[in-house]
């Protein structure tokens, strides 16, 4: 293990890393730091909570001098994140004399542009709201230097291409560039090509999604009795949890639900106001309460080391969404569960998500001697066709695979518009987006 002095890191950044308590860099920070300050390009794909952020946000305040202008730019999917991210580059950058501001939907223009004009080096942006700013001046990539996309799969994913393309082509060509996330489909590598010069790629693990230090476990049963088994699962808990819907009707629903059986719980989806949701992820981040309902808003990058379980109370739209979030458990080396509820109509989706798992699942049906009544699709079919050929596929569990962007890519838009409450739609024209970040307004989640 090398200690943080070893990379050769400024005496005012090893200071603000004591402070913050880390001891020797994890695995993806001794990689990747060496070659982002000799100024070469980067893929960085590693472990959910195996310390990505500190691998980009130190090498950045290594370069970047005060004073000079917006040098560092990182995006990120969602305003929690990109909150987050900022929040630990001020900490690292304590003693840097480095400012950053955090640009994102959803919150006023004027608490941004305040801090704009006071001066920064570092930007944190979701992608929407930066280019408001830089369709008004407030925020000028002319001295940028170094770019950083975390979740870059994402980043790079139908939803916010455009929007990565429209503020790439706004920042020097010369700049030392980086991605990060714990999954990179070669389809985003191959189209990472197109943005990156020759990077060195740290592809750790890049077979094993298997979610190091989760025990999983998964449940079939009726829609209707998750809640029931919802609160069997959460009341031994005795540290905090995230429970994902599909939808953020579902999320509000369950939310209700809990409220009404008296436990703490917050909720988050993209609908709720800004404020709300930041409320929802300040009670919870702080441990004033122990359980976080959300939708995918909160499944990427979310580090709050107290979760112990994460539940799926609707199984995952996409086989990828499934290791995130599991990965808001088992931060840092730490040890968590996931439990995921499947519904009888989302058996086949399941069967897609467990194919990925590398790991031995517990299959809580037999350890707790739940049977399953799945109602046998060719029986309910007219049997008109000889040889029973009447369509196991479209009447039955499996969606099969769809060609081009489905789940067959592993990305992209959901193959299933009745999975994902997803209002925003595929991609978005710079013309119309009346100023709405992807994610702000209505968003997917
Ligand atoms: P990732 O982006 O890879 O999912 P994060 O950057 O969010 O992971 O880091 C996960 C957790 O690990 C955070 O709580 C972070 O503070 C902690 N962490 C990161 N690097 C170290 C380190 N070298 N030593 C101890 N803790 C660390
Ligand atoms: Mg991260």
């Amino acid at each position: 293990m090398t200690k943080f002095q070893d990379l050769g890191l400024k005496e005012e950044i090893l200071k603000g890393i004591r402070e913050m308590g880390f001891d020797e860099a994890f695995p993806i920070q001794e990689a990747v730091i060496p070659v982002l300050l000799s100024g070469r390009d980067v893929v960085g794909q590693a472990h959910t909570g195996s310390g990505k952020t500190a691998a980009f946000a130190l090498s950045m305040l290594q370069e970047i001098q005060p004073k000079k202008g917006i040098q560092g730019l990182i995006m990120a999917p969602t305003r929690e994140l990109a909150m987050q991210i900022s929040g630990e580059i001020k900490k690292f950058g304590k003693y840097t004399g480095i400012r950053v501001a955090t640009v994102y939907g959803g919150q006023g223009m004027g608490l941004q542009l305040d801090a704009l004009d006071r001066g920064v080096e570092i930007v944190v942006a979701t992608p929407g709201r930066l280019i408001d700013h830089l369709k008004r001046g407030s925020i000028e990539l002319g001295d940028i230097t170094h770019i950083v996309l975390d979740e870059a799969d994402t980043m790079l994913d139908m939803g916010f291409i455009d929007d990565i393309q429209f503020i790439l082509d706004l920042a020097p060509e010369d700049r030392v560039m980086s991605l990060f996330s714990a999954t990179m489909p070669t389809t985003i590598l191959r189209l990472s090509e197109e943005y990156l010069k020759n990077p060195k790629q740290f592809l750790l693990d890049a077979d094993d999604l298997s979610g190091e230090g989760i025990d999983q476990a998964f449940l079939v049963i009726k829609d209707r009795d998750k809640m029931k088994y919802l609160i069997d699962f959460i009341k031994p808990v005795k540290g905090q949890i995230i429970v994902f819907c599909s939808t953020k009707y579902r999320t509000r629903d369950v939310a209700k639900f809990l409220h009404q059986e008296k436990f703490d719980a917050v909720a988050i989806e993209g609908d709720m106001s800004q404020s709300r949701r930041e409320q929802s992820m300040s009670k919870f981040r702080s441990g004033k309460v122990d359980i976080l309902v959300a939708t995918d808003v909160a499944s990427r990058g979310i580090d709050v080391p107290r979760v112990e379980l994460v539940v799926n109370y609707d199984v995952p739209n996409q086989e990828m969404v499934y290791f995130h979030r599991i990965g808001r458990t088992a931060r840092a080396g730490a040890k968590g569960r996931a439990i995921t509820l499947v519904s009888y109509s989302s058996v086949g989706d399941w069967n897609l998500v467990k194919r990925q798992i590398k790991v031995e699942l517990t299959d809580l049906n037999k350890e707790m001697g739940i049977e399953i009544s799945i109602p046998d699709p060719l029986k309910r079919q007219v049997p008109s066709r000889r040889y029973g050929g009447s369509s196991s596929r479209s009447g039955g569990y499996s969606r099969g695979r769809s060609g081009g962007y489905g789940r067959s890519g592993g990305y992209g838009g959901s193959s299933r518009g009745d999975a994902r409450d997803d209002r925003s739609g595929g991609r978005k024209k710079y013309g119309d987006r009346g100023g709405r970040n992807s994610y702000g307004g209505r968003s997917r989640w």
